[in-house]
C-alpha cells in the first residue's frame, strides 16, 4: 500500500520536536522510509543538527523500556516512549475501573500515587 504523504506532511507540520526526535530514532523501524526522511528534513529545518538526534536517540535508548522483541515500549496513554511500568486500572468505557494491571508509562503518564497503592 503506497504511503499517502499529505496526511504524513500535515502531521509533521503540527508535530513536536520532541515526537519528531522519538519518531526518526527509537521509531524508525516501524516507519516507511520516505515518512522518516520528511521527518528529518523537518528537524532540518528547524535547526536541529544530527548531533542533536544522536543525543535523543543515546536517552532514549539509555531510559526506554524495552520490550522482548527488542522495540521500545510505547506508553499506553500516549506515543511517548515508555519509561516506567507501574500499576493501573483497566477501564470500562475509559471511566468504570474493571481491574488492575501493569501499563508501560512516559515520564508524562508516570503513575499516580493512588494508582501505586494497589
Ligand atoms: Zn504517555
Amino acid at each position: 500500500m503506497p504511503l499517502e504523504l499529505r496526511p504524513v506532511a500535515e502531521y509533521i507540520r503540527r508535530a513536536t520536536t520532541e515526537e519528531l526526535l522519538d519518531r526518526v530514532t527509537v521509531y524508525r523501524d516501524d516507519m516507511e522510509p520516505a515518512a522518516v526522511d520528511l521527518m528529518e528534513n523537518e528537524l532540518w529545518r528547524r535547526g536541529l543538527t544530527r548531533e542533536r538526534v544522536t543525543d535523543h536517540a543515546t536517552d532514549r535508548r539509555a531510559t526506554a523500556v524495552v520490550g522482548a522483541d527488542g522495540r521500545v515500549v510505547r506508553c499506553a496513554f500516549c506515543d511517548r516512549p515508555a519509561v516506567t511500568k507501574a500499576w493501573g486500572w483497566r477501564k470500562l468505557f475509559g471511566r468504570i475501573p474493571i481491574f488492575p494491571r501493569v501499563f508501560p508509562r512516559c515520564g508524562s503518564h508516570g503513575p499516580a500515587p493512588a494508582q501505586e497503592a494497589i
